[in-house]
């Protein structure tokens, strides 16, 4: 018959066209649309109506006006369909690309730690194998030599081996000899099967460290319960190698791999992600005071809040001791302030309790999102890491976003305006006020408020590589401002640090005493906004003079 030449030349041409795909990083989607669109043409033609249709079918997923790159493991997913039509012996032969972008863009995939390399010189019934298996969502591979298992063995790293023992050019044994200590390295299970099914032969196979012997001919059923069932097993050992024990998080190396994930995938398709580091504040003091036990409730009770509030698809890890990271894809650091307000305000909620004794604990986190300088898995790291310190710095229990110029090193120098006023409406307007002031110098300015002064002088203010300007409410209940002003003069280096007097006296005597004490200068309340922004520039240029 004459269409079966061409049918057989529609199968070679797709895998032509697969196999030169698969050799390249990217196929643009315009590539792909026009394949399918010539595929569904010729394929119609010749009267292989079921590529046709399958073609058509997929054209939609496609537009011929876009250059959007594919990798590999997209364009190989959403053409799968398509494979089945390629006749199993020019399948053996696929290239197969195995380059680490590859793998590790496979990590966000359903399918990913599920792909099975069959080894079996019997066509027939590896076809039906793949056939069944793929079914069920398992990506398989054939090899119908012993060479050819072995280079798809090492090259496509595949999760589970299915291995025959008589092959035409080499035993199954041997082969299983040379890769069961890199499959065992890989948690991946290697399942003989075979017809020769003798109590010897078992024990031999099993000595050598295969995970199953599988007696030909295969029971269908039996045969996908194994398989799964070794799947359910792999996976938990896999989990337990990238979760925390005692948090229940994710652990750095899963950390490491996931941004490095993500990087990858915002160099595709420019999908931004952010990343926050979180650090419990004074945690050494919480296990000094109640003990490590407590320490480590502490520890399980944070990584709990974090869990049951993060998104789904948001990956959270144990980063290091007290310090936890979170990655959230999809999301730019606006929506990032709400969301860590969320897990604060859950986890201020939680009073611990040891005897009669009763604590909470805060944290401080740093937050950064990708853009094209920073795609690094160290210089984002860094970047969140820069912006905790600077919350640490100014005081703890606060989420403080990355700011390029922030780095320690950088140009750009950091102000600090604390105001201290019992009054809280003072205290919110003119800390809403600062924030959105805009100095005229290449400043990081940071606001904070207390309500009192043995508050702020207890609090951890100060840093010796920032500048400070403080308001200072004179009359306080507990304790006076000029005697804040006092001990802030006498215990703190005044270059650091200026200090100006908010007054409702008019009384000159208290100005002039306030003045003898080490106060910059001092505003009479009730005061215009515009006056005590342009009285703060003054004293910054003091500050950085
Ligand atoms: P800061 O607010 O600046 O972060 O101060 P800190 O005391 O939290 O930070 P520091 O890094 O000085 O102390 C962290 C402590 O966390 C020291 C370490 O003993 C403790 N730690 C680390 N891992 C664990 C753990 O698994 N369990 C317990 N209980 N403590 C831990
Ligand atoms: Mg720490
Ligand atoms: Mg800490």
């Amino acid at each position: 018959m004459i269409n079966d030449k061409y049918k057989g030349l529609v199968a070679e041409r797709m895998k032509s066209s697969f196999d030169e795909w698969a050799s390249r990083p990217f196929v643009e989607e315009q590539e792909i649309y026009r394949f399918l669109h010539n595929l569904k043409g010729t394929a119609g033609t010749i009267g292989l109506f079921e590529i046709e249709q399958e073609a058509d079918h997929k054209l939609l997923l496609f537009s011929d006006a876009s250059t959007r790159p594919f990798t590999f493991s997209e364009w190989s997913e959403l053409l799968k369909s398509l494979l089945v039509y390629i006749p199993v012996q020019l399948m053996e032969t696929t290239p197969l690309q195995s380059n680490d972008e590859t793998y590790e863009s496979a990590v966000l995939n359903e399918t990913f730690g599920k792909r099975i390399l069959i080894i079996d010189d019997d066509v027939d019934l590896a076809a039906y194998l793949k056939a069944i298996l793929e079914e069920r969502g398992y990506p398989v591979h054939i090899a119908l030599t012993a060479e050819r298992g072995l280079k798809l063995f090492y090259d496509w790293k595949p999760d589970m081996i299915l291995l025959d023992i008589l092959l035409p050019d080499k035993n199954g044994l041997v082969v299983l000899k040379q890769i069961v200590e890199k499959s065992h390295q890989e948690h991946s299970p290697i399942i003989v099967m075979s017809t020769k099914d003798t109590i010897e032969q078992r024990i031999h196979v099993y000595r050598i460290g295969a995970m199953d012997f599988f007696a030909k001919p295969i029971d269908q059923d039996l045969f996908l319960a194994l398989i799964e069932n070794r799947f359910k097993i792999k996976q938990q050992w896999e989990r337990s190698i990238i979760v925390d024990e005692l948090t229940g998080a994710y652990n750095r190396k899963h950390f490491n791999r996931m941004i490095k994930e993500l990087i990858a995938s915002f160099g595709r398709t420019g999908q931004q992600f952010t990343v926050i580091i979180m650090d419990l504040d004074h945690f050494k003091g919480v296990n000094d005071t109640y003990g490590h036990v407590m320490g480590d409730e502490v520890l399980r009770v944070f990584a709990q809040t974090v869990l049951s509030t993060k998104r789904e698809g948001d990956i959270f890890c144990r980063y290091g001791g007290e310090e936890f990271a979170l990655l959230l894809p999809n999301t730019g650091k606006e929506q990032v302030s709400d969301f860590v307000q969320r897990i604060r305000y859950h986890f201020s909620t939680h009073t611990f309790t040891t005897g009669d004794q009763r604590f909470q604990v805060t944290f401080t986190a740093g937050v950064t999102e990708s853009h094209s300088n920073n795609a690094h898995a160290e210089k984002l790291v860094e970047e969140a890491d820069q912006a905790l310190y600077w919350g640490k710095e100014s005081g703890r229990n606060k989420t403080v976003l990355y700011t390029p110029g922030m780095n320690s090193e950088g140009k750009e120098q950091k102000l600090n305006i604390i105001i201290v006023d019992d009054d809280p409406l003072i205290r919110e307007i003119v800390v809403s006020h600062l924030k959105q002031w805009m100095p005229n110098r290449n400043l990081q300015v940071l606001v904070s408020s207390y309500e009192d002064g043995i508050q702020f002088l207890e609090s951890d203010w100060y840093s010796e590589q920032h500048k400070y300007v403080i308001l200072l409410d004179g009359a306080m209940p507990t304790m006076d401002g000029v005697d804040v002003l006092t001990k802030v003069r006498n215990e703190y280096p005044e270059r650091n640090i200026v200090v100006a007097m908010l007054t409702a006296r008019t009384n000159q005597t208290d100005i002039i005493y306030a003045l003898q004490h080490g106060a910059d200068d001092y505003i009479i309340k009730p005061f215009q906004m515009t006056e005590l922004l342009s009285r703060v520039e003054r004293l910054v240029q003091k500050l950085f003079k």
